[in-house]
């Protein structure tokens, strides 16, 4: 996924999983960016499949 922030490319399981610490959940699902820690909301489902079909493509 791309950073909305700094615009960097990565992988979400490269991702800094967001508030470890946070105290209401054991996580909200944020992605925070790699190289600027912006966190980034998950990318719904339906954009996810979009891009999977678009690299098939061979885009
Ligand atoms: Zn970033």
């Amino acid at each position: 996924m791309k950073c909305g922030f700094c615009g960097y490319e990565f992988d979400e399981e490269d991702a800094n999983s967001g508030c470890v610490s946070c105290p209401l959940s054991s996580g909200c699902n944020k992605l925070k960016c790699p190289r600027c820690n912006y966190e980034n909301p998950p990318e719904p489902a339906l954009v996810q499949k979009i891009k999977k079909l678009l690299k098939r493509i061979g885009r």
